[in-house]
């Protein structure tokens, strides 16, 4: 569980994270990919969406680059 913006809803609701995470690699960076889903028993909409963990390093190098 965690609070995460649903496009949805467009407001910051309870989530729950679906199965395990996986890893994907995107130009050379690896990010830890996650299914999130606002929960239905909770009053969601029952949205679900992925999202994708970076290490903070990898953009502010981008950035300057
Ligand atoms: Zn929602």
């Amino acid at each position: 569980m965690g609070r995460k913006y649903c496009q949805e809803c467009r407001e910051v609701v309870e989530t729950k994270v679906l199965g395990e995470y996986s890893q994907v690699e995107l130009r050379g960076i690896v990010a830890k990919r996650r299914r999130i889903k606002h929960v239905e028993e909770d009053g969601g909409c029952g949205f679900e969406w992925f999202t994708l963990e970076l290490p903070e390093d990898v953009l502010l190098e981008s950035r300057e680059g």
